[in-house]
């Protein structure tokens, strides 16, 4: 049937990618009763799928924006329903409909990665800065190996170092990689997950194109976020590379013995899981196994380990938002790194990275714990 209003067309993209909601959710309230943000604040995850199988979101509200899909609630739905697709419908109608509002971060967001291929903003030949004086290549048809750092540790001047130890440790075990240059762009990720589905078909099909015509065939990745995006995404596209995890690909160089952690690193180190690797994509063994790879270091464990790790608060598109003390997750984790004694909380993503930097920062307790990328660790001790 015709759409005859903006209303019910953003009522139909919400029955297209939020489609089982209607007859699926029996409104038992377990997503509300699981969702981080009610250890915050009040977020009604279940009265909003309700007023969705009604046809009467509220698009006004600021929760449309809250959500950090963090898969928690969809894991423990007893009725499958995809909570993040229906989230993910409602900002695609706001955007596309103009029903409703878009917060700024969204829009400063979007206009950024469209104009200069990242989010923050940054001009695209400083892409590469951080890759100066190390000796990387351009990648170039035969190499074995696409570096792809994310647009976070290839700007943002704390996490460069992110970028630089993984590429260290690549270097040091023989492997022949590359890098791309200003041309590739930000991999999509926050910007489909806060609605803009137009933009999020050109960046694959650039990115694609570019990664194609160089000869890419396996991207390793420092984000979980890349790693999901180019890993179960871009195929629903016909874009298909071998995509693996800096985490896994350390596992798989320490296993095959090219490279061997050996200098000792005393240190007590918990673990933090990102929603992205964990929940989203199955992988909590291999950063263990790298940490525990490591002379000196002694593992804990934290609360909300594995499975029910405990966003950081910055997926969803959240990471570029403002979010109030009182209201960030990130706080939380560091409280609970801090409890099980630990003096390092290590990461593999960075925009857990980012979170638990400032977090650090406004709670003042960088005395106490100091963040590290788990290949920042094996960077030091090999
Ligand atoms: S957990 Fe699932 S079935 Fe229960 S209210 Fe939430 S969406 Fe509906
Ligand atoms: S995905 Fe996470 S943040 Fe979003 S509604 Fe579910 S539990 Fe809440």
């Amino acid at each position: 049937m015709q759409a005859v209003t903006p209303f019910q067309d953003a009522i139909d993209i919400i029955k297209e990618e939020g489609g089982d909601i209607c007859k699926l959710c029996y409104q038992c309230g377990t997503c509300t009763a699981t969702c981080p943000w009610n250890l915050v604040r009040s977020f009604p995850v279940r009265k909003t799928m309700h007023q969705a199988q009604l046809g009467l979101p509220d698009f006004e509200s600021e929760d449309m924006w809250l959500c950090v899909t963090c898969k928690w609630c969809v894991d423990r739905c007893p009725r499958g329903v995809g909570i993040i697709d229906v989230w993910k419908s409602f900002r695609r109608a706001i955007v596309e409909m103009g029903i409703g509002g878009v917060p700024d971060s969204v829009r400063i967001t979007a206009k950024n990665v469209s104009g200069v291929g990242n989010p923050q903003g940054e001009t695209r030949e400083k892409r590469t800065d951080w890759a100066k004086d190390m000796g990387i290549k351009t990648f170039t048809k035969g190499m074995d190996v696409l570096y792809f750092a994310c647009c976070f540790n290839s700007y943002d001047p704390k996490l460069t170092r992110v970028a630089k130890a993984t590429a260290k440790i690549m270097q040091k075990a023989g492997i022949n990689f590359g890098i791309l240059g200003s041309e590739q762009s930000c991999c999509g990720e926050s910007v489909r997950k806060t609605g803009n589905e137009e933009l999020f078909k050109n960046l694959v099909q650039t990115n694609a194109d570019i990664f194609n015509r160089a000869g890419v065939t396996k991207i390793v990745v420092s984000s979980p976020h890349c790693y999901h995006t180019f890993k179960n995404e871009y195929p629903e596209f016909g874009a298909k590379f071998e995509v693996v995890h800096s985490s896994q690909f350390i596992a798989e160089l320490i296993r095959d013995k090219k490279i061997t952690p050996s200098k000792e690193l005393k240190k007590k180190v918990t673990l933090h899981d990102s929603c992205y690797l964990g929940r989203h994509n199955n992988v909590y063994d291999e950063p263990r196994e790298v940490l525990k790879s490591i002379p000196g270091v002694e593992l804990v464990e934290m609360l909300n380990n594995r499975e029910n790790g405990l966003c950081c608060g910055g997926g969803g598109g959240r990471i570029w938002a403002d979010t109030k003390r009182g209201e960030r997750f990130s706080d939380i984790r560091i409280q609970q790194a801090i409890d099980t004694g630990a003096s390092t909380l290590a990461v593999a993503c960075p925009y857990c990275m980012a979170n638990f930097e400032d977090s650090v920062l406004s709670m003042d307790k960088g005395g106490v714990l100091e963040i590290k990328e788990i290949s920042e660790l094996i960077a030091d001790s090999i």
